[in-house]
């Protein structure tokens, strides 16, 4: 019941919100414009999927980033490539399926493991627009290996403000390991100080606001040339702080959902601030904006919502990896609403064609450029399929049109849901439809022959289970 209600409530407002974006009549024809877009974006960490006003969230006011939906357009079926922070991170930042070169787990933090990371054998979109004379820059949070051979700066950025693993504290007195190598473990990476480039640094403010000013530089010092900024907050991720200017925006929430709304509410004024400075220095018709968040909420540990939704981080349920998704490009695509599935690998595809940017052969995209789509310039849709694969937890799931299949290897059970009718994932129809339960699994199987195995251990690999492996290893 409550579900229905959800469901009811954003699609009224979504309903609501598309007429009044269509009666701004914004669109104009694609761009003729010589110089190349930059692009910033802006990506959450773990933020639900109902936590943002254009998703229909009502008790936390995001004015902000419902900016850049007005703007521009809402996808409603986007997805990151994973349902957890560091693989899906790595599928967006080179474009492709990470599950075809090896990074299916979180990375453990290992600053002295150049394995432990995003593969050299990929190329960064920071990489990939160097080549047409972008500056590139990254905030917040990289978690795409601690090793120096992975730092931002060696993968193709051009400036690095931030941290190396995959979350941190928030507060400047409990940052207390000035040198980021020297963390042993990722509960320590959290209390490291942050890197400006390679010089450690002390940071005097709540976190979210230092990386919201630094953006704000960054595109300040950057304008001369085409940028690419990934704003990469690690907010709304736990810890679950927040500072008494956010927290008393919420006198009306308590425990966990409070917090959570201070943390979120901190990002939203960084996207107010980001937003404005793009129309106070003219940039706005010239800049492409994408917001998302790395994968869905995890409710039970940060208060999230994914509304309707079925399941959260780390699921295969859409819970897990359908995020709020928006973007911007005033003067360039049609504000709107945009139902047909699109991904986070879409960024690069989109941006790479933009600026022409050279693409490996051996490395084709799996994303596509989205704003034909978005504009209606071009029929059909961005993807046939998405695709999710869990190497560890041993799950498949492909989504064709409507129809999501997911497989669990460990029980060989399928489920085949149609979102259409059933967003919330609770009628399987595998039963009844077994032609399709069929297709849809040897579309899973074809993408699954293209992959390849983990090429390192996650964080999941503690030493208890290693103790646990070893044991099993000599009663065998
Ligand atoms: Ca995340």
């Amino acid at each position: 019941m409550i579900l229905a209600i959800k469901q009811i409530t954003i699609t009224f407002l979504l309903v609501a919100f598309t007429s009044q974006v269509f009666s701004n009549n914004l669109f104009k024809d694609p761009p003729t414009k010589k110089s190349k877009p930059n692009i910033i974006v802006i990506m959450a960490d773990d933020l639900g999927y109902a936590d943002v006003g254009f998703n229909g969230c009502t008790d936390i006011p995001t004015p902000n980033i419902d900016r850049i939906a007005k703007n521009g357009v809402v996808c409603t079926n986007g997805y990151t490539t994973y349902s957890v922070c560091g693989p899906s991170r790595a599928g967006f930042i080179t474009g492709r399926y990470q599950q075809r070169f090896g990074f299916e787990r979180n990375p453990q933090y290992r600053p002295h493991d150049p394995n432990m990371g995003l593969p050299k054998s990929e190329a960064t979109l920071a990489e990939t627009l160097k080549k047409v004379n972008y500056t590139s820059g990254i905030i917040g949070k990289w978690h795409l290996g601690a090793d120096i051979s992975n730092h931002p700066l060696n993968r193709g950025f051009d400036f690095f403000f931030g941290h190396l693993g995959g979350g941190h504290n928030y507060f400047p007195e409990s940052l207390n390991i000035q040198d980021s190598y020297s963390a042993e473990n990722e509960n320590q990476s959290y209390k490291t100080w942050i890197l400006k480039n390679h010089t450690p640094i002390q940071t005097k403010k709540y976190l979210t606001d230092e990386f919201s000013d630094e953006a704000v530089s960054f595109i300040e010092n950057s304008q001369k040339k085409p940028f690419f900024l990934y704003l990469s907050y690690n907010a709304p991720h736990t810890p679950l702080q927040a500072s008494e200017k956010y927290l008393k925006r919420f006198p009306n929430l308590q425990g966990k959902r409070k917090t959570y709304a201070a943390m979120v509410s901190a990002v939203d004024d960084g996207v107010g601030m980001v937003l404005d400075q793009l129309e106070k220095l003219n940039l706005d018709e010239n800049t492409l904006v994408f917001f998302l968040s790395d994968n869905g909420g995890p409710e039970t540990k940060n208060g999230s919502n994914n509304g309707p939704l079925r399941g959260m981080k780390s699921s295969v349920y859409e819970g897990g990896f359908r995020v709020p998704y928006a973007v911007q490009w005033k003067g360039n695509i049609q504000p709107g609403i945009y139902h047909e599935p699109v991904s986070s690998l879409d960024i690069y595809a989109t941006i790479a064609a933009l600026s022409k940017a050279p693409i490996k052969k051996k490395k084709p995209l799996d994303g596509t450029n989205l704003i034909p789509f978005l504009n209606a310039t071009q029929k059909g849709k961005p993807h046939e399929n998405i695709y999710l694969r869990k190497f560890d937890g041993k799950f498949h799931t492909i989504r064709n049109n409507n129809l999501k299949l997911v497989i669990n290897g460990k029980t060989s059970k399928k489920e085949l849901y149609n979102l259409k009718d059933d967003i919330g994932e609770t009628k399987n129809i595998a039963n009844k439809h077994p032609k399709d339960v069929e297709r849809l699994s040897q579309l899973s199987q074809e993408w699954d022959s293209h992959l390849i195995d983990p090429i390192f251990l996650g964080l999941i690999h503690t030493k208890e289970w290693q103790k646990k492996l070893q044991r099993k290893n000599k009663k065998n």
